[in-house]
């Protein structure tokens, strides 16, 4: 396994934390303000420049849990990604994209980036050679996802990154099912690690948020185009997510530890014909999830028997609740053809290997037991 960082924990709590020298309290003050008293320094801080006193402490949070330099703090992973693509790419700049990524990133780009003149190809693969296949002399960005949404495929860092700086390609990658808790990208010299702040960061399905670590070269120029669009996080909201993290370190590893229960629990069912979670022997890329990650995470996908139907089998579900997150403390669960992938033909989903009879499950922290009693009962 890749090695798990002591500091996490300490970081979660304490990293960016505001002296409050007035009320000398143990959590950092909540400053409102959108106008500040610049006196003789002009100095232009104002919330949609990223620059407030909340958002510089968790700005400082973010890049020290991702082993960066600068980190930004959004208003949701969506305004992470687009401002990270506009921010760092140009018209006549082409980037080789995954496929199998989240469904508003695909959107975005199959979609949008055209009509800002950006070129792009998916790949069919997830290997380095097929990102490579398609480098072009304007290439400046290939963007990952890993582990990948919802059949958890694990791309190579290291292999990606050395093709990429080769040709002076920067790598992306979206690490949101990864979390700063189980992979630290940046450790293999991936050069922006984006996170929709919604999911483990959060932990409680109740903030809408994104982030990007990176260097201070690069967020400066992310930092640039988004001032612009505006997708700046609410400094409530920003109070909220840095008073989430701080459990972080705790909720993922409880996570990781229930989830690797219930897939070893799923596989041994008749019930469920196939398992797709990175800490089992059978993942088709288990040993390289294990070299690169510290942890699998708390989302499992299985295919129900052809026997059952899915719908009815989450119909029957009493304490795992249907719903499109994941992540939350609370466990979730739903059917990606009817939902997160349902805009894609059947031959699509096909392709991309996601069949009508595949459950994603996010495993939160409840008792095995209890989580296992409540899906006995609804086969
Ligand atoms: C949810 C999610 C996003 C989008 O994040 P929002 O906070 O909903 O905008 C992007 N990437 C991945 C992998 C996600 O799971």
């Amino acid at each position: 396994m890749a090695e798990k960082s002591n500091d996490l924990n300490t970081i979660c709590v304490h990293e960016g934390e505001l002296p409050s020298d007035q009320y000398k309290s143990v959590v950092t003050p909540l400053y409102f303000s959108t106008a500040f008293d610049y006196q003789d320094q002009p100095l232009d801080q104002y919330p949609r420049y990223f620059n407030t006193p909340n958002q510089i402490g968790l700005n400082q949070k973010i890049a020290a849990l991702d082993n960066c330099e600068s980190g930004l703090v959004f208003a949701s992973g969506m305004a992470a990604i687009s401002s990270t693509l506009l921010g760092l790419l140009s018209a006549g700049d082409h980037m080789v994209i995954q496929n199998s990524i989240y469904g508003g990133t695909y959107n975005f780009v199959a979609n949008h980036i055209r009509d800002f003149g950006i070129e792009y190809d998916f790949t069919q693969g997830l290997n380095a050679n097929d990102f490579a296949q398609k480098i072009k002399p304007n290439t400046k960005i290939i963007y990952i996802e890993s582990p990948s949404n919802p059949l958890l495929q694990i791309v190579d860092f290291g292999a990606i990154v050395e093709r990429a700086h080769q040709a002076n390609i920067l790598v992306v990658i979206d690490s949101t099912m990864g979390s700063p808790v189980n992979q630290l990208p940046a450790q293999y010299g991936v050069d922006v690690i984006i996170h929709s702040a919604t999911k483990y960061m959060s932990g409680h399905s109740d903030i809408l948020a994104g982030t990007v670590a990176c260097s201070k070269e690069l967020s400066d120029r992310i930092a640039k185009r988004a001032k612009m669009l505006g997708g700046n996080l609410s400094d409530l909201t920003v109070w909220l997510l840095d008073r989430s993290i701080k459990t972080m370190g705790l909720r993922v590893d409880a996570q990781n530890k229930n989830a690797m229960i219930m897939a070893t629990w799923l596989e041994a069912q008749p019930q469920v014909d196939r398992v797709y979670y990175p800490g089992l022997t059978s993942h088709p890329e288990h040993t390289l999830a294990k070299s690169q990650m510290c942890g699998f995470g708390g989302v499992v996908s299985f295919e129900l028997s052809k026997k059952l139907s899915p719908v009815s089998f989450l119909n029957k579900l009493n304490l795992i609740k249907r719903a499109t997150s994941f992540a939350g403390v609370e466990s979730t669960a739903l059917i990606p053809a009817l939902t997160s992938h349902v805009l894609l033909t059947p031959d699509q989903r096909a392709a991309l290997g996601i069949s009508d009879q595949l459950i994603r499950f996010s495993v939160g922290i409840e008792s095995a037991e209890a989580l296992q009693n409540d899906i006995a009962q609804a086969f």
